[in-house]
């Protein structure tokens, strides 16, 4: 842990010393890479920190601080907050792999990441497409026979469709 009792070598100030690097880097990294953030902060928390008046990390210990002036919310709130980023991070992850694999799942099953479409609109689908197929071809409401009506004979070939497309 840094927040140790420090004197600087560099502007000569003595008290208690802060984490070194940057606590939004360790955001930044928790949030698109999360392993590093991890490593990062606890990087940050390791050794003796640095001067908490100039930033140098030109710092020897010291026996001789106040221990009333020891900043000890900063780095409870730290924790809580990386531990907040950790569990957050973890439930993300989590739920990412499951979107991932019901998504590759389904693929495999259908070749399409797409929720698979229920039996009535693939008919539908087809039924429309057959209509549609029929009508460029004048041959609505009524087949070429003059016996059969063509939306009996769409019904009879969409039914089951597996790919709302109508049979030509
Ligand atoms: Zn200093």
């Amino acid at each position: 842990m840094a927040n140790k009792c420090v004197s600087c070598n560099n502007c000569g100030h003595t008290g208690w010393s802060k984490n070194r690097g940057n606590f939004l880097i360790t955001i930044v990294l928790l949030i698109f890479f999360f392993v590093p953030g991890v490593i990062y902060e606890i990087w940050r928390r390791t050794g003796l920190g640095v001067c908490s008046n100039c930033g140098s990390d030109r710092v020897v210990p010291l026996l001789a601080c106040d221990t009333k002036d020891r900043n000890f919310q900063l780095d409870v709130m730290g924790i809580v907050i990386v531990t907040g980023s950790i569990v957050v991070g973890i439930m993300a992850v989590i739920f990412l792999c499951m979107i991932v694999y019901v998504g590759v799942e389904r693929f495999i099953k259908t070749g399409s990441f797409l929720p698979p479409k229920s039996s009535e609109d693939l008919y539908s689908e087809c039924f429309k497409d057959g209509m549609e197929h029929y009508q460029s071809l004048k041959q609505f409401p009524m087949m070429p026979d003059g016996k059969t009506l063509t939306m009996d004979r769409i019904e009879i070939y969409c039914k089951g469709s597996i790919n709302g497309k109508y049979p030509r």
